[in-house]
């Protein structure tokens, strides 16, 4: 998914004045969950990332006015908007060119034509390079945010502590809110199938997510015990406590 560490989307600027090519990469950003703002003219283009600040900026070369590799440079020299990526398009191909596109501070290059999933590509490729932190995904539930990359969850801003077990049945809880998984399920998905598990041990890491989860002993449980089913995450509106309902798993331990 096109998110931000802080769980907005990535804002892309396309600046294309060939309508067809621009409404072919808008839709298929805005359906990769991009948000999409787009001109087809390189001052406004300027204008727009001083005053919208695009996470990252598809850039065509040959513009009226102001061509693309003019628009890159005026970006590079202003010191508020420096370090904004930029994806260079061109009909043109030839090794000169490339280097020219680069050299102008794009921080990628790309001939057309070339198919949306391939645009796509280079964006997260950039974005890993450039701004890692920003590339990776960071999920979210009910006030718990797991980022992935530093490996860190928080609840309701508070830091919780995750032994990598838990954090691994945490993540693939949260990448499937509401659905059930058995204890089978979890086993394989979060232990791997080549390693042999004792069942139950699911049921201790279970309940030390739980604990962890609710640090102060006043949050709502989310992991909920689904009986002769196995675990779900879920919204409890009620604040009712999973905890005490299920009795079967105190033997576990
Ligand atoms: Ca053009």
């Amino acid at each position: 998914m096109a998110q931000l560490k802080n769980n907005e989307r990535i804002k892309v600027l396309i600046v294309e004045d060939e309508v067809a090519i621009m409404t072919l990469l808008r839709y298929n950003l805005e359906k990769e969950g991009f948000a999409v703002i787009t001109t087809g003219n390189g001052e406004e283009a300027v204008n727009l990332i001083k005053e919208n600040k695009p996470d990252i900026v598809v850039l065509d070369w040959m513009l009226p006015g102001m061509t693309g590799v003019e628009v890159c440079k005026h970006v590079r020299w202003n010191q508020d908007i420096k370090n904004t990526p930029i994806i260079m398009l061109s009909a043109r191909g030839e090794e000169g060119d490339r280097i020219r596109g680069l050299d102008s501070g794009a921080d990628d290059y790309m001939v057309k034509p070339f198919s949306p999933p391939e645009l796509i590509a280079r964006i997260h490729a950039v974005f890993r390079r450039i701004r890692p932190s920003l590339s990776e995904k960071v999920l979210e539930f009910s006030g718990i945010f797991m980022d992935l990359t530093t490996r860190k969850a928080t609840r309701d801003g508070v830091e919780v502590h995750l032994s990598p077990t838990e954090f691994g049945l945490l993540r693939h809880l949260m990448e499937h809110p509401g659905r059930v998984f058995t204890r089978e399920q979890l086993l394989d998905s979060v232990w791997g199938h080549d390693i042999y598990v004792e069942i139950r041990t699911v049921d201790v890491h279970i309940r030390r997510l739980r604990k962890a989860l609710n640090y102060d002993g006043k949050q709502p449980d989310l992991v909920r015990t689904v009986r002769s089913a196995g675990y779900a995450l879920e919204e409890n509106p009620e604040g009712k406590n999973y905890i005490n309902d299920d009795s079967n798993e105190d033997d576990a331990a």
